[in-house]
């Protein structure tokens, strides 16, 4: 059966960790949305791994790593992160495929990206300034440069002219010089031509010839571009629907879909976040989980699990199950905190809010659970857990309305309690 595995919060939930996990039951993973923004890190015998454009599954040998055309590649990140592997000894050669009508990362976006930011001031999002915004802008303006144009060395040309040129009127003295852009990008280009694919046909040939397939998230459905916290959201569909847009494969293709959800709840960047810990318990959380940003090094803003915000996620991704990661991370506190509605203006929410200046009125309702005191670190049976532990799960189930079908215990591939088969 082919598997969905997303972000069900504000992004870093673990998706990383639990795409590797459960790679070995899948011949292709696939990326279908965001860019080299990502930051999965996952930890195999004790050594580390970011993988922020290929997808996860690369540390498994023979599995093919798709990355489809709803993916913006920056071919200089790309190409860094392919050598990484290698250093690392990872065998890339033939693994990484990329779609054809994938669009391109240009150096002028990294500099736009600076430039929209520094020009919101106060209301900045909090972007990782690696140009993914403005990649899709130019896709959905119409004058991206895809895959598909590296074939085509005269009007790579012009649409590069034309690019540079549209960016040095916006973004004052610029001086920028097109031709080493291009010349840069038709190096990029040799290098890349035997990894381009009708990723479309590739995934539904596959399909078809009864492989399965695992489809990988990045960031999180409430960075979704239209189900998100929106302005404060990524710029592309990390939501269920990303992944036939991203792909070019039908919705009866998608299996089963798990969200991904931390115990509590963490965000980097800008916008509303209604179970924000700003005290000492904000402090904790942050360090014993290790919250800082994997791409940018920024902390992450934590705080109690939204059971408002996970029963949404659900029901924009239709989700089958959680994966629930860093449970170990709540060892030893006394009591946790779980949200199981907001209040605003005096009336009780149990619906997430389209605007986000009403968001950040809500206040959260909470539910208080008692906390356990012996380690759940490294436990892989759901009846070794401490009592209280397998109740707080199951109120987070109860609040979210999903299962929780897989639990991680800590940051290494078996570190994980495995309730349901969820690839079968
Ligand atoms: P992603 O972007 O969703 O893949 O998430 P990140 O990689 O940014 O953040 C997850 C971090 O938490 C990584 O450093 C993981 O190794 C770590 N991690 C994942 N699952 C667990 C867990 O169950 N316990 C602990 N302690 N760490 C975990």
């Amino acid at each position: 059966m082919n598997l969905a595995v997303l972000g069900a919060q504000w992004g870093d939930e673990g998706k990383g960790k639990i795409v590797d996990l459960l790679t070995s039951h899948f011949s292709i993973v696939s990326r279908y949305q965001g860019g080299h923004n990502a930051g999965h890190t996952v930890y195999v015998n004790g050594a580390k791994f970011i993988l922020r454009l290929i997808p996860s599954g690369i540390l498994h040998a023979g599995v093919t790593c798709v990355i489809g055309n709803g993916v913006v590649v920056d071919p200089q990140a790309l190409f860094a992160e392919v050598d990484e592997l290698k250093k690392n000894g990872i065998d890339v050669d033939g693994r990484i495929l990329i779609s054809d009508k994938a669009h391109l990362i240009l150096p002028y976006h990294r500099d736009l990206d600076l430039l929209s930011e520094a020009r919101r001031g106060e209301r900045k999002i909090g972007t990782t300034s690696r140009g993914i915004g403005p990649a899709y802008e130019d896709k959905i303006g119409r004058r991206g440069i895809r895959v598909c144009d590296l074939a085509d060395s005269k009007g790579l040309e012009q649409n590069v002219r034309d690019n540079v040129t549209a960016r040095n009127r916006l973004v004052q003295d610029s001086t920028m010089d097109w031709k080493p852009v291009l010349d840069q990008l038709l190096t990029h280009a040799e290098r890349m031509r035997p990894m381009i694919r009708d990723v479309s046909v590739l995934v539904n040939d596959a399909m078809r010839a009864g492989k399965s397939i695992l489809f990988e998230g990045a960031q999180g459905t409430l960075l979704d571009i239209d189900h998100g916290t929106y302005p404060y959201v990524t710029s592309s569909n990390a939501s269920i629907g990303g992944v036939c847009t991203g792909l070019g494969i039908p919705p009866k293709a998608i299996g089963r879909v798990i969200g991904v959800v931390k115990a509590y709840t963490t965000r980097v960047g800008e916008g509303p976040f209604p179970t924000e810990l700003f005290g000492e318990m904000g402090n904790r959380l942050r360090e014993t989980g290790s919250e800082y940003g994997a791409v940018t090094g920024r902390p992450r803003r934590c705080g109690w699990y939204d059971g408002v915000a996970v029963r949404y996620a659900a029901r924009i991704n239709g989700l089958d199950g959680l994966a629930l990661t860093k449970l170990d991370v709540l060892d030893g506190l006394e009591s946790i905190d779980i949200c199981t509605s907001y209040r605003s203006g005096g009336r009780t929410l149990t619906d997430f809010p389209s605007d986000v200046g009403q968001l950040a009125q809500c206040e959260p309702v909470y539910e208080s659970m008692p906390g356990w005191s012996a380690p759940t670190k490294g436990l892989r049976q759901f009846d070794q857990l401490p009592a209280a532990a397998r109740n707080y799960i199951k109120k987070l189930e109860e609040v979210s309305g999903v299962r929780a079908s897989i639990i991680s215990t800590g940051s290494e591939r078996d570190d994980t309690i495995i309730r349901d088969e969820v690839w079968r």
